[in-house]
C-alpha cells in the first residue's frame, strides 16, 4: 500500500472527510460498470494474447499468463455481479478493493507477458508488444480513473516496466517509443487528477443541494422534511421521543400592522431563540408559516423546555418593538417505525389546537398512551 499512498499524494484534491462516504459510493458506482466491461474485454482479447505471444517466450507466457488473466477476469465478473447493497459504504469499499486488486494483478501479468514476449521476439515484430501494452494501459487507466491512487498505480505497473525496458536498449527508435509512452502515461495521470476533481465537484454539488433541500431558506433552520428524517433516525433506533409544535399567536396581525418583511424578521428572531435549544439530539425546525418544531428523545427534550420557551419568547423584544406569545403543543410516543410520525404530529397538533382554544400563550401536552382527547395544561404559575 506504500506505493498507493505515495502515488495518491502526487497531486489532486483530497476528499474532505464529510464527503468521503458519498465520494466512495460514486466512485464504486463508476468502477463497477467500467470494470465489468473491462473484464469482458480481457476475456475477448485472450485468443489474441495466446496467438500473439512470441514463439520463443515459452509455454508459460503463451498459455499460463493468459490463463491467469482469464481466471482474474472471471473472478472479477462473478464478484461484481453480486447484488449490490445500494448506498452501503462497506459494499462500495469492497467493490473498489476487488477491482483494484484484480486490475493490479492483471496489469502485472500483462507486463510480464509483454516484456517476456518482447525480449524473445525477432526484432521486426517486437514493436507489437509495447503497442499492445499501451492500449491495455490506457484502457485500464480509463477504467480506474475514479480512484486516482489506484488508477495511477495500475497505469505505472502496466506501462512502467515496458517503458524502462525500451529506454534501456540503446536503440533510438525504442527510446522514441519509450518517450511517447511516458508522455501518454503523464497525460493519463493528469486526466485522472482532473477526473477526480470533477467527481469531487459533483459530490460537493449533490451534498450542497441535499443540504439546501433540508433547510428553510428564511430562517436557516431545518425544514419539515429534515425534521421528519431526524424522526426516522429516532424510529430506526426505537425509543421514546417528544415533539413540541410552537405556533406564534396572532402572527397575522404583525404582518398586517408592520408589513410582511417585519413579519419575516420576527420569524427569524424566533428561529434563533429556538435554535439555542437545539443541542445534541434535539432538532429545531420550521414546519411551515409561523409554526416551528422541536424534536428530541424524550430524555433530552425535557417537558420543562416548553415552559422555558414560553417564558423566553414572552420576554424577548422582537424586531417590531413588541413582545409576542406562542402556543405550544407537546406529544410523546415510543416510536419504532417511520409511520409513527403522522400520529405523533397529529397529537402535538391537537394539543396545540387545544392550547389556542384555551386562550393561547400556553403549553398543552398529550401524554402517550392516554385518551387521544385528554390533554394536560401546564401549571399556570410557570407561564410567562
Ligand atoms: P393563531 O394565533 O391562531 O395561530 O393566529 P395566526 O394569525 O398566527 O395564524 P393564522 O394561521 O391565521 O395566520 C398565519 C399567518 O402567517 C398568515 C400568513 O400570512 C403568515 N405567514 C406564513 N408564512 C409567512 C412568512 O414566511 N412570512 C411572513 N411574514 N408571514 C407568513
Ligand atoms: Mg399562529
Ligand atoms: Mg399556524
Amino acid at each position: 500500500m506504500t506505493s498507493r499512498r505515495f502515488l495518491g499524494a502526487l497531486s489532486g484534491p483530497d476528499v474532505p472527510a464529510h464527503l468521503r462516504e458519498d465520494f466512495t459510493l460514486l466512485t464504486a458506482e463508476h468502477m463497477r460498470g467500467q470494470a465489468r466491461l473491462l473484464f469482458v474485454g480481457f476475456i475477448l482479447s485472450l485468443p489474441m494474447v495466446v496467438y500473439g505471444a512470441s514463439a520463443g517466450a515459452g509455454a508459460l507466457v503463451a498459455y499460463g499468463l493468459p490463463l491467469i488473466i482469464l481466471l482474474l477476469s472471471a473472478t472479477g465478473l462473478v464478484l461484481l455481479s453480486r447484488p449490490r447493497a445500494e448506498g452501503d459504504f462497506g459494499d462500495a469499499r469492497r467493490i473498489i478493493d476487488t477491482v483494484w486488486k484484480l486490475c493490479l494483478l492483471t496489469a502485472a501479468v500483462g507486463s510480464i507477458w509483454c516484456i517476456a514476449s518482447w525480449a524473445s521476439a525477432p526484432l521486426e515484430t517486437r514493436i507489437y508488444y509495447p503497442a499492445i501494452m499501451s492500449i491495455g494501459g490506457l484502457v485500464l487507466g480509463y477504467c480506474l480513473m475514479a480512484e486516482r491512487s489506484v488508477g495511477m498505480t495500475v497505469v505505472v505497473v502496466t506501462m512502467g516496466p515496458t517503458i524502462a525496458v525500451l529506454a534501456s536498449t540503446g536503440m533510438v527508435m525504442d527510446l522514441v517509443l519509450a518517450i511517447a509512452m511516458a508522455i501518454g502515461v503523464g497525460f493519463q495521470l493528469t486526466m485522472m487528477v482532473r477526473h477526480q476533481r470533477l467527481l469531487l465537484s459533483l459530490v460537493e454539488e449533490r451534498h450542497r443541494s441535499a443540504e439546501l433541500a433540508r433547510r428553510d431558506p428564511l430562517t436557516g433552520l431545518a425544514n419539515r422534511r429534515a425534521l421528519i428524517e431526524r424522526f426516522e433516525a429516532f424510529a430506526e433506533r426505537s425509543g421514546a421521543v417528544r415533539l413540541m409544535v410552537v405556533d406564534i399567536d396572532r402572527f397575522k396581525t404583525i404582518n398586517d400592522r408592520f408589513g410582511h418583511d417585519m413579519g419575516d424578521r420576527v420569524l427569524r428572531t424566533l428561529a434563533t431563540l429556538l435554535a439555542s435549544h437545539a443541542r445534541g439530539e434535539i432538532c429545531a425546525a420550521r414546519l411551515g408559516g409561523e409554526e416551528f418544531g422541536l424534536l428530541g428523545s424524550a430524555e433530552a427534550l425535557d417537558p420543562a423546555i416548553a415552559l422555558q420557551l414560553l417564558r423566553e419568547i414572552g420576554c424577548a423584544r422582537m424586531p417590531h418593538g413588541e413582545t409576542i406569545t406562542v402556543s405550544i403543543g407537546v406529544a410523546d410516543a415510543v416510536v419504532s417505525s417511520p409511520e409513527d410520525w403522522n400520529p405523533l404530529y397529529a397529537q402535538a397538533d391537537r394539543a396545540l389546537y387545544r392550547a389556542k382554544n384555551d386562550g393561547r400563550n400556553r403549553v398543552m401536552t398529550h401524554q402517550s398512551g392516554a385518551d387521544p382527547d385528554r390533554f394536560q395544561t401546564e401549571p399556570q404559575a410557570l407561564r410567562a
